[in-house]
Parts: C-alpha cells; structure tokens; sequence
C-alpha cells in the first residue's frame, strides 16, 4: 500500500509546506523557546532511549539532585549513576553511556554550538561515543533551535506513509531528507506535529485515516481507505 520505491519521487518544499498548514490547523502551531543548555539535552536525550518522557524526567531529576554537576557524574561509580537514573530504565547501559559522553567532553559545556557552522557542530556531536543522528538532532534544535529534526518512529512512520521519504529510507537517510525538504524555520514545529499526528490519528497499527486532516495528500491512507470500502 505505501509507494513502491520505484514510485517514489523527492516532495517539493511547496508540498511539505502544504503539510505543515494541514498539520497547524489541526494541532496549532509548535512554538520553539530553546533552553541553550546542550549537555541537558544530550543527556536528557540518552535517558530518553526506550521509556517514556515522564520515567526520562525522573531519572533526570534524581541525576542532578544526587550529583553537583556534569564533571562529578563522569568521576563517579557507574554504579551510583545507575542507581540515580534506576526510574528511566536500562540504569547500566544509560549510566555508561552518559559517562563516556561527559568524560568525552571533559567539561566542554558546548555553548560554542549556538554560533558554530551547523555541519561542524553535527559532525562534533556525531563523534561523541553512543551519540547518532537523532540525539544529535535534538540537541541542535531543542538547545538553540538551529535546524535540524529529530527522527523517532513517529517521524519516519508518518513520513513514509506521507511519501515524505523512501519506503526502504533508514532513520539516517530520513535526517539527511529532513534537511533537504523542510524549510529550516519550520524545524521544530513540524517535527512536533509529525509526532503529535503519529500518536493521535496515524498510529502504527491502526491509523484512523478517514477522519485524518491529511487524507487527500497522503498516498497511503488513500490506498488504504480504497482498498476497505
Ligand atoms: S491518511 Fe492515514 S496513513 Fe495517511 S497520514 Fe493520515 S492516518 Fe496516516
């Protein structure tokens, strides 16, 4: 039902827009206010990885409430990292992970982000042990809202069914496609509205896609509701 690869063509900047007004008037518009505090982000993000946000924020705040800050989380036992961030699950990998980055960065506190070029800042992030495109994306975004949009699997299952990006496309692929096709002031807000689209109406197993505002532009809920009248 989605395009077949052979099918599939590059949207136009004027079809994505199109999307993003479809989007707005369904779920308003995603205004940005960056919080300019990179190393949370990152690390916030790492916690993020297979919970859910309100476990993330708990095992955050129990983080900094048990250590004075970044440089005395990367000298600490594992163990006592792990034990702070036990709400957020998978606390040992989460721990390690969190401490090869900050022992990394080595009190770096990334500010120089904000005024970097973007492809050098990308690059520098991507380096960072454990850290890929998604996390990198949002700390870019969220930290100073430079334009780069995170990938979940809300974003790549809306965007594959809206034609967005190549049915076979990886998450990485996805983030390169992002760049090209999406305006860089419409980042954040059609970032949020793709996921708040991909929970409510375009789920993965059942997507209500006759009562979705975006129906007449999406080739697969076309092919969908044609083929169960
Ligand atoms: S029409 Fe269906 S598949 Fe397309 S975006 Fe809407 S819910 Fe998702």
């Amino acid at each position: 039902m989605a395009p077949r690869k052979s099918d599939w063509q590059r949207p136009r900047r004027a079809r994505v827009r199109a999307i993003r007004d479809r989007l707005r008037e369904t779920y308003g518009e995603a205004v940005l206010v960056p919080h300019r505090e990179p190393v949370h982000e990152l690390v916030l993000t790492i916690l993020s990885q297979h919970t859910n946000d309100r476990n993330r924020d708990v095992a955050y705040g129990r983080l900094r409430e048990r250590f004075v800050d970044w440089p005395a989380i990367a000298a600490a036992p594992e163990d006592d990292v792990a034990d702070a961030i036990r709400p957020g699950g998978l606390a040992n990998v989460k721990a390690g992970r969190i401490q090869a980055v900050l022992r990394e960065l080595d009190g770096d506190d990334l500010t120089w982000l904000e005024t970097a070029p973007l492809a050098r800042s990308r690059e520098f992030l991507c380096s960072l042990p454990g850290v890929g495109r998604k996390t990198t994306a949002c700390v870019l975004l969220f930290s100073y809202g430079l334009p780069d949009i995170p990938v979940d699997t809300h974003v790549d299952r809306v965007g594959k069914r809206l034609g967005l990006f190549r049915p076979k496309a990886s998450f990485e692929e996805e983030h390169d496609e992002l760049l090209r096709i999406v305006d860089p002031e419409d980042a954040y807000d059609l970032h949020m509205n793709l996921i708040r689209h991909g929970r409510r109406t375009c789920k993965a197993q059942r997507p209500r896609c006759r009562e979705c505002a975006l129906l007449r532009m999406c080739p697969h809920g076309r092919a969908r509701v044609k083929s169960r009248p």
